[in-house]
């Protein structure tokens, strides 16, 4: 069972967060989600994984969708969104009230802000969503605008949409998990994904009014949605993406970690670092079921959004690296003019959420043979360094799904646990001919 905490509906983040590639960005409102008109349909269709992801087909498409009236915001001139100013940039949801705030950047260099609702008091209706078209605009096109109720009913076309990193980063780690076991898994049948929180906010924060703290109190300690989730599937294997994930089950009075959360470290990246440690080193989920004590592997790995957060590479603490540059000024300085074999990204990186800390990730064997034959001891340093969070996170699942004996069924997945199956067939609804393992029939 793999968990995160991220509640961030996708179409909540309405505005371009980098300025990097906004020709083709695409976000918030490109976003379609299908309309299941019951449980029993819903359940059918994502009995096994997420549904392909679908997106609004074009510019044209969504610019149909708005309504036509002074919110849609139509470019004076040439420009485009820039992410951030000094204000509070961004799409924001508090508990009380909604507001947004759309800097753009004219082609002759002045800005202006754009704010909805325009005024302070006014309410932006909770069925109103602020809908951006463009990125980039020429005078005359529409930036952005309204969606509402207004579009019920109506034809749109769409097109298959980019598959979310978190859901690809999953299933490249299931793969690497099948690697080892010889298995081919499949994301949903054999993996499970569970957000610990059932709430639309766009994060965890005191400028959203929504402190870690609240959100701890209401799903963990009150609702315990995933921890009932955790007694009723009874997985092999926890997958705990980031700390502060972590930290909901240290403080739960459901159940301990085997190792307290103040005696692991602080820091998630790096061979002393959290990640590593607990792949390398165990930690157990402990808790007590019908009087038995039940203990569940838990592995931690860094957020799954982040494509670079499973680069294989060597972990530096911003203390380390300047170090680093003291002894091999040379080879720091040539490093950080690479730039990687398979993205053409730069070897050298900010580790993400890493604070100074970070990456150097030397990804094909050119680059290294380069480093050695030139700085043999920044080789050595490097190496002593060096971790493949892939490689690390699926190699402690599948040690521990071996060391469970868990088997395999004939079409190469994991064999499911003892016990019917409540999904396939319940009083709710049945689907098909009832579950694909037979499980109902046991
Ligand atoms: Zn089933």
């Amino acid at each position: 069972m793999l968990i995160g905490i991220n509640p961030n509906l996708p179409n909540h983040f309405i505005i371009p967060r980098t300025t990097a590639d906004l020709e083709h960005w695409r976000s918030g409102s490109y976003r379609v989600l299908r309309f299941h008109p019951t449980d029993a349909d819903y359940a059918k269709a994502c009995r096994h994984a997420p549904e392909a992801p679908l997106e609004i087909a074009d510019e044209a498409a969504l610019e149909d969708l708005l309504r036509s009236d002074l919110t849609m915001l139509v470019a004076p001139q040439n420009g485009r969104i820039v992410g951030s100013d000094e204000g509070p940039e961004g799409s924001q949801r508090e508990p009380e009230r909604r507001h947004a705030r759309l800097l753009l950047e004219m082609a002759d260099g002045t800005r202006s802000a754009y704010e909805w609702p325009p005024k302070q008091n006014e309410i932006w209706g909770s069925e109103e969503n602020l809908a951006i078209v463009r990125g980039r605009f020429a005078a005359g096109e529409v930036v952005s605008g309204f969606i509402d109720r207004s579009v019920i009913g109506r034809e749109v076309r769409v097109r298959t949409g980019r598959e979310d990193r978190y859901y690809g980063n999953a299933k490249r780690l299931l793969a690497a998990v099948g690697t080892h076991l010889n298995a081919s898994l499949v994301l949903g049948e054999d993996m499970s994904l569970h957000d610990v929180v059932a709430c639309a906010s766009p994060g965890w924060d005191a400028k959203w009014k929504l402190p870690l703290s609240s959100i701890t109190a209401n799903c963990v300690g009150k609702n315990r949605w995933l921890h009932r989730q955790i007694e009723q599937s009874d997985p092999k294997v926890l997958l705990i993406t980031s700390r502060t994930a972590l930290g909901l089950f240290a403080d739960s009075a459901l159940g301990r970690l085997s190792t307290p959360l103040s005696q692991l470290p602080e820091k998630g990246g790096g061979r002393e670092g959290l990640f590593f440690r607990v792949a390398t080193e165990g930690l157990w989920w402990e808790r007590e079921v019908a009087g038995v004590l039940v203990r569940t592997r838990i592995v931690l790995a860094p957020h799954l959004s982040y494509n670079d957060n499973l680069i294989p590479h060597s972990y530096f603490t911003q203390e380390k690296w300047l170090e680093f540059q003291g002894i091999n000024p040379d080879a720091a300085d040539w490093l950080s003019a690479q730039v990687r074999a398979e993205s053409n990204r730069p070897v050298v990186v900010p580790v993400v959420f890493g604070e100074g800390d970070v990456m150097v990730c030397l990804d094909s064997n050119q680059l290294w043979t380069a480093l050695s034959e030139r700085y043999p001891d920044a080789e050595a340093a490097l190496r002593a360094l060096w971790i493949d969070p892939l490689n690390l996170i699926s190699g402690a699942i599948a040690s521990e799904l071996t060391r469970l004996g868990v088997g395999q069924t004939a079409g190469a997945r994991l064999t499911r646990n003892a016990g019917p199956c409540t999904f396939c067939r319940n009083r709710w609804w049945t689907i098909g001919d009832g579950c694909d393992y037979g499980k109902p029939s046991e």
